[in-house]
C-alpha cells in the first residue's frame, strides 16, 4: 500500500468519528506530537473549543511552544495524565506514531486524526489522508460534522495549523479546496492580517540565535544539500529551538534542506526538499518519518558529526535514487 495515497474512505470515517464524538459520554483527551507545532496546537485546540461548544467532557493537554501561546487561554490547559481513566476516549492529532504522542498515554479508545503517509494508522479508528495539507483541515471537516455553531474563538486555531503547515499558502498542498476552507474560516471572524504576524513574533534571543546558526551553513553534493546546526556553545533560551530549516531552504540549486540540532537524547534532524527528491525518504532512513517535502527524525544516542554522516549517507541514497547523482 502506499502510505502517501489519499484516504479512499475518508468521508465515511470522519463521519463514524462525528458519530462517536458525539455520543461519548465520558471525557475525551485531545493531544497531539511532541514539540508541537503550529498544526498540532491549532488542530487540538480547535476540536477541543468545539467538543466544549457541544457540552463535553473535554480535556486539551499541549504544551505549546512560546509563539504559539497567545492562542490558549489559561483555563483551557490540562496537565499531562500518566493514566487515563476507564472509559476515556483519546484524540490524537497529528502524530505520525503512537510513540510521538505527548501528555497522555496511548490507551482507551483512540482515534487516530493525521495526515502523514508514514503514519501506522494506529488505534481503534485511523482517518490518516496525506492529501490533505493540514491536520486542522480534517479538523475543520469534522467540526461541521459535529454541526457545531463555528464560531472566531474555534476558527482561530483551525486556521492557524492551515496556515502554518502550507507556510502560508505557499506550499504544493495548497489546493483550491484548502484555499476555499480557508476563506470559509476567515469569514467567521479571524483576523487574519493579525494572526500571521502574531504567528511570526520571536524572543529577541531568538534573532541573535539565528545569526550563530547561519555561521554554520554548508554546502554538499555540488550545493545539491544545504545544512545548518545549532551550535553546541550557542547561547540559547529553552524558548529559541525553531524553523531554521525553513530559512535555509532557499539556497540557489539546493533540492535538500537539514537543520540539525543537539539534545538530550540525540541529534533531531529537520529536512526538506524539493524537485523530485523525498525528504520522506531520507526521514524514513534515518528511523523518523513525516511528508514528502517535510520530515524529520531523532538520532537516539549520537553526536552531530555521527548524525551529519548518517545524513549526508541518506541524502547521497536519496540524490541518487532521484537521479541527480
Ligand atoms: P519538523 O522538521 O520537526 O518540522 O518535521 C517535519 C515533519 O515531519 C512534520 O510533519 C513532523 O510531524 C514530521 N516528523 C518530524 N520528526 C518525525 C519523526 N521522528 N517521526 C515521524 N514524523 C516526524
Ligand atoms: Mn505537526
Ligand atoms: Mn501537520
Amino acid at each position: 500500500m502506499d502510505g502517501n495515497a489519499p484516504d479512499p474512505k475518508y468521508w465515511e470515517k470522519m463521519r463514524l468519528v462525528a458519530e462517536v464524538l458525539k455520543a461519548v459520554e465520558g471525557p475525551i483527551y485531545i493531544a497531539t506530537h511532541v514539540d508541537p507545532d503550529g498544526d498540532a496546537i491549532g488542530s487540538s485546540l480547535g476540536l477541543y473549543r468545539a467538543l466544549k461548544a457541544l457540552g463535553k467532557q473535554a480535556y486539551w493537554v499541549a504544551e505549546p511552544p512560546r509563539f504559539l501561546r497567545f492562542l490558549p487561554k489559561e483555563e483551557e490547559y490540562s496537565d499531562p495524565v500518566e493514566k487515563l481513566p476507564v472509559g476515556a476516549t483519546l484524540v490524537a492529532l497529528d502524530s505520525a506514531e503512537a510513540s510521538r504522542v505527548v501528555g497522555v498515554p496511548v490507551e482507551g479508545f483512540v482515534i487516530n486524526i493525521d495526515h502523514h503517509g508514514t503514519n501506522p494508522r494506529f488505534g481503534h479508528i485511523a482517518v490518516v489522508d496525506p492529501s490533505k495539507a493540514a491536520t486542522a483541515q480534517m479538523v475543520k471537516d469534522l467540526i461541521d460534522l459535529l454541526g457545531v455553531e463555528w464560531t472566531a474563538e474555534i476558527a482561530t486555531p483551525v486556521l492557524t495549523g492551515i496556515l502554518t503547515d502550507t507556510g502560508n499558502f505557499r506550499f504544493a498542498n495548497t489546493t483550491p479546496e484548502v484555499l476555499r476552507v480557508a476563506a470559509e474560516l476567515v469569514g467567521y471572524g479571524v483576523k487574519l492580517a493579525e494572526l500571521t504576524d502574531r504567528l511570526q513574533f520571536r524572543p529577541p534571543s531568538y534573532f541573535r540565535l539565528m545569526g550563530q546558526v547561519l555561521s554554520t551553513v554548508a554546502f554538499h553534493f555540488g550545493g545539491l544539500l544545504v545544512t545548518a546546526h545549532l551550535p553546541e556553545d550557542a547561547k540559547r533560551e529553552e524558548e529559541d529551538s525553531d524553523d531554521f530549516v525553513g530559512l535555509i531552504r532557499y539556497v540557489e540549486g539546493s533540492v535538500v534542506s537539514a537543520f540539525l540540532r543537539k539534545r538530550e537524547e540525540g541529534v533531531k534532524v529537520s529536512i526538506r526538499s524539493r524537485g523530485g527528491v523525498s525528504a520522506q525518504n531520507i526521514a524514513v532512513k534515518l528511523g523518523g518519518g513525516g511528508h514528502v517535502p517535510a520530515a524529520g527524525a531523532t538520532l537516539e544516542g549520537v553526536d552531530l558529526e555521527e548524525a551529519y554522516r548518517r545524513l549526508l549517507e541518506a541524502v547521497a541514497e536519496e540524490l541518487r535514487r532521484a537521479g541527480y547523482l
